[in-house]
């Protein structure tokens, strides 16, 4: 059976010089492995009584969607500016150089809704954090998050709330 490991490609100096991008599209590429991975990933919550699943755009869509199904939960996309129709509800954060938005439909949770963060990568924590945000704003009861990929040296766990479970599947 092929590991996770070997389908996820280190592509060395990727978007920029010194960066090593983990890219995913040979995992989502190999049936079986795609397939083990969402199991694998959905584990931790069996039983968390997840309702709803907020997924990053635009890998955590991916993995995000399939985790809903497995969890039999409901999808609620958190999308970059200008996608979405009002009304909407907004978070600003902060990149390495810049800032970035994210956005959901302001009446996309319910209030309490039992809600699980999904994403692929987990590097800075900035990304997580925003979503976060965004699900505190929507009035929803946040779970946990989900993540593929943890990269260790970038310490983003440490903007994650101590006591939220954060679960990742492979670090690096
Ligand atoms: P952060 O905000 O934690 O610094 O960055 C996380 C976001 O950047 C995630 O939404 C993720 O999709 C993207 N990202 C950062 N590094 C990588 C990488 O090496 N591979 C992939 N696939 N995405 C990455």
């Amino acid at each position: 059976m092929t590991s996770f490991e070997s389908l996820i490609r280190a592509m060395p100096d990727f978007p920029k010089p010194g960066v090593v991008f983990r890219d995913i599209t040979p995992l989502l590429a190999d049936a079986g492995g795609f397939a083990r991975c969402i199991d694998a990933m959905a584990e931790p919550w069996q039983g968390s009584e997840v309702q709803a699943v907020c997924g990053i755009e635009s890998r955590g869509f991916i993995f995000g969607a399939a985790l809903a199904q497995k969890l039999h939960a409901g999808f609620v996309p958190l999308r970059k500016p200008g996608k979405l129709p009002p009304p909407v509800v907004e978070v600003e954060y902060q990149l390495e150089y810049g800032s970035d938005r994210l956005q959901a439909r302001s009446d996309a949770l319910r209030p309490g809704e039992r809600t699980l963060i999904v994403d692929d990568v987990l590097a800075t924590g900035g990304t997580l954090a925003a979503a976060r945000d965004l699900v505190v704003r929507l009035g929803g009861e946040l779970v946990g998050a989900a993540v593929l990929i943890e990269l260790d040296a970038l310490r983003g766990r440490e903007r994650w709330p101590n006591g939220v479970p954060l679960h990742a599947l492979l670090h690096y």
